[in-house]
C-alpha cells in the first residue's frame, strides 16, 4: 500500500480510530499504519486477543472445502485471501505458523451418503475454474501416501491440495507487537459503546458481536473447540470428518498440538463447553485415530461467530465519518485479507478526498470494486 502524506497535520487527533482489536481490527490497523496513517486502536479485552472470536478459531483457510456450505463469492474471496496471507505475515515482526499442505476430507464407510452430498454441494457452489486442479479424489494407497497417519483407517477421501491454515494466536500476538512498534496508540481494556466514539477523522468499527446496536440483525453462532496435545498421531494437514451428526475438523498446529472443532449452535451463549459437545468432538477425533485417546486436553473453549442473516461479510459507510466491518461468520481468517484490504482502500479514499474538501461518490466507488455487494450504505 502506498504511503500517505496528506494527513500529517500536527494534531493529537488520529486519522483513524479503530473500535475492536480482534482479528479484523488488528489487521485493519496494521494495514493503515503501514500506509502511513496515524492510527488508534480501542479493544475491550487484552492485548493477547483472548476476548475475540479469532482467539478460539482454528484458522483454517479452506475455500473449496467450505464450498459445500458457502456461497460462491466466499469461495472466490477466500481463494484470493489465501494467496494474500503469506505477504501479510512476512511483514510482521514475529513468526506466524502458516501452512499450505491442503485440506483432507474423509468419512467412515457407513457415512458415504454424506460424501455424495458434500460433492454435489461443492460442485454447485465452487466455480469450475477453481475446482480444476483444486480437488483430487483419493482412493486407498493414494490417500495413505498423502496422509500416512490414516493408513488402513480410511479408504476414500477428497484432497484440496492448495488449501492452508495458520496459527491464530501467533497471528494476533504478532499483530499486537507490530502495531506497538509502528506507533499505533493502543488502548487495551477499553470498551467503546455506541454514541461515545473517540475523536478521529474516521472511525472504523470492527467490534464483531460488540457492534450489535449498529447491526440490528447481527447474531452470534456459538462454536466450541478442544485444544489437545497428541504426540504420536502425526497428521500433516487439517482433516475434516464427514458425519451426519458430528461433522468435525482436526487441525494440527506446531509441536503436536491440535485444534478439534467445531460445534455450530444457534445460540449466543458464551458459557463453558457442554459435556455433550466435549464428548462429540473427542469421540469423533478418537474415531479418526485411536492415538487421540492418549492425548492431553489443554483447553475447552467457546466463542460466537458474528453472523449477518445472509452469512456474508459486509462493509458499511454512513456517508460521513464511520465505516463498519462485520459478518465474518465462520470465515474470518479465510476472508480477512480481502475484506480488510477493501475497507482500508475505502478509508484511504475517503480521507484523501476529505483532505481536499471533497466527498466520495459512493455509487461510483462501489461499482468499481471486484465485489460490489460487499459494500452497503447506511446513513445514521
Ligand atoms: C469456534 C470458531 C472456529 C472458527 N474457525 C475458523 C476457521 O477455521 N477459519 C476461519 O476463517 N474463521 C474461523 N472462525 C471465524 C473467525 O474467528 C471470525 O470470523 C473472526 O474472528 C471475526 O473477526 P472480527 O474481528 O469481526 O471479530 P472478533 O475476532 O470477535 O473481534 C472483535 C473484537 O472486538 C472487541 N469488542 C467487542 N465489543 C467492543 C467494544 N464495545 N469496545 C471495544 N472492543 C470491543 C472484542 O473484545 C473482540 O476482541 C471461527 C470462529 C469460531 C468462534
Amino acid at each position: 500500500m502506498r504511503s500517505i502524506e496528506l494527513f500529517s497535520v500536527k494534531t493529537s487527533c488520529p486519522d483513524v480510530a479503530i473500535l475492536g482489536g480482534g482479528l479484523s481490527g488488528r489487521l485493519v490497523a496494521w494495514q493503515l499504519v503501514c500506509a502511513g496513517l496515524r492510527v488508534a486502536l480501542y479493544e475491550r479485552g487484552n492485548s493477547e486477543g483472548s476476548a475475540a472470536a479469532g482467539w478460539v478459531a482454528a484458522a483454517m483457510l479452506a475455500p473449496l472445502a467450505e464450498s459445500a456450505i458457502s456461497e460462491s463469492c466466499i469461495v472466490e474471496m477466500g481463494t484470493l485471501g489465501l494467496e494474500r496471507w503469506p505477504s501479510l505475515i512476512e511483514r510482521l515482526p514475529e513468526p506466524v505458523f502458516f501452512q499450505r499442505t491442503g485440506t483432507l476430507v474423509v468419512w467412515h464407510q457407513p457415512d458415504r451418503s454424506e460424501a455424495e452430498m458434500f460433492e454435489r454441494r461443492m460442485r454447485t457452489n465452487a466455480p469450475e475454474a477453481l475446482l480444476r486442479g483444486g480437488v483430487e479424489s483419493l482412493i486407498g494407497a493414494r490417500l495413505w501416501e498423502i496422509e500416512p497417519a490414516l493408513k488402513h483407517r480410511f479408504h476414500e477421501g477428497w484432497w484440496f491440495p492448495n488449501e492452508g491454515q495458520l496459527d491464530s494466536r501467533q497471528l494476533l500476538k504478532s499483530l499486537a507487537s507490530g502495531l506497538e512498534k509502528a506507533g499505533v496508540a493502543l488502548h487495551w481494556h477499553t470498551g467503546i459503546e455506541e454514541g461515545h466514539y473517540p475523536e478521529a477523522r474516521l472511525v472504523i468499527d470492527c467490534r464483531g458481536l460488540g457492534a450489535r446496536i449498529a447491526f440490528s440483525r447481527l447474531r452470534g453462532v456459538r462454536g466450541e473447540v478442544v485444544r489437545i496435545h497428541a504426540p504420536g498421531v502425526g497428521l500433516r494437514r487439517p482433516v475434516r470428518l464427514l458425519h451426519p451428526r458430528y461433522p468435525i475438523y482436526i487441525a494440527p498446529k506446531e509441536s503436536d498440538r491440535y485444534v478439534i472443532g467445531a460445534t455450530e449452535l444457534e445460540s449466543e451463549d458464551m458459557s463453558p463447553m457442554t459435556v455433550r459437545s466435549a464428548l462429540e468432538l473427542l469421540s469423533a477425533a478418537f474415531s479418526l485415530h485411536p492415538a487421540f485417546g492418549e492425548a492431553r486436553i489443554l483447553e475447552l473453549n467457546v466463542n460466537c461467530r458474528p453472523a449477518l442473516p445472509d452469512h456474508l461479510p459486509c462493509v458499511q459507510w454512513d456517508g460521513k465519518c464511520t465505516l463498519r466491518l462485520n459478518g465474518l461468520y465462520r470465515h474470518g481468517y479465510l476472508l480477512a485479507p480481502v475484506v480488510t484490504g477493501e475497507i482500508c482502500a475505502l478509508a484511504i479514499k475517503i480521507l484523501e478526498l476529505a483532505a481536499v474538501g471533497r466527498s466520495l461518490d459512493w455509487d461510483n466507488w462501489r461499482a468499481g470494486r471486484q465485489w460490489p455487494s460487499l459494500f452497503q450504505f447506511k446513513s445514521e
